[in-house]
């Protein structure tokens, strides 16, 4: 049975299954899923059972299954095996460039950018590929860019408990570039300060640079 951890504002934690959030009574069989992919091709004006579409809403629905895989991961659990034999090493850790793969939650459509993840350790550290699977964790979802770089912010934060956390993320947005407005060039850029990153402006330099931004 999956977890949910749900980290509130206030550093309290909630631990509830798929079954106690009614989300396993409510999730829709495979067929219902499929029939739902089907009516979305009649409604775009094709034909669903013509050859080069029939086996359209399983592969929909493998795709969605790693599109939305972060449902079923629980971000916390990954930053909880830490390590405190670090010889006293009290500087920033930075994890540059990691690709962003997410969907919008108003259109569905792919988020693709880069995140810039950093903390400064209060002397436990957590393998570096486990800040990267936070992410992961929080982009395969529906998302907004401005919610996923709080959670991953908060997160970080509230489990390892460092003297600070910093989190940029740059991100196309498909629902701008190939709909809407049509703008293809614009990239949204959001951060999440907390604690030193926030307070002190060499801090925030040094990271800033670091991952090739000029401080503010
Ligand atoms: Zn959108």
């Amino acid at each position: 049975m999956n977890k949910t951890t749900t980290l509130h504002a206030d550093g309290s934690r909630e631990v509830a299954t798929e079954a106690q959030l009614g989300r396993a009574s409510e999730k829709p069989n495979h067929e219902a899923a499929a029939a739902a992919v089907r009516t979305l091709i009649r409604w775009a004006g094709d034909d669903p059972d013509r050859e080069g579409l029939v086996d359209t809403p399983a592969r929909v629905l493998r795709a969605y299954e790693e599109f939305f895989s972060g449902y079923a991961i629980d971000p916390v659990a990954y930053l909880q095996r830490t390590f405190e034999e670090t010889d006293g090493y009290d500087e920033m850790v930075v994890l540059r460039d990691i690709r962003i793969e997410s969907h919008c939650e108003h259109h569905i459509v792919p988020i693709i950018g880069t995140a810039h993840v950093a903390y400064l350790p209060d002397r436990r550290v957590v393998g570096i590929s486990k800040l990267a699977r936070v992410v992961d964790a929080y982009a395969r979802r529906l998302q907004i860019q401005e919610k996923m770089t709080a959670q991953i912010a908060n997160t970080i934060n509230q489990v390892l408990m460092p003297r600070g956390v910093a989190v940029v993320i740059e991100a196309y947005h498909q629902c701008m570039t190939t709909r809407g407005v049509h703008k293809s060039e614009v990239a949204m850029v959001t951060s999440q300060m907390i604690g030193a990153f926030r307070h002190n402006p060499t801090t925030r330099r040094e990271f800033l640079a670091v991952i090739g931004k000029s401080g503010g």
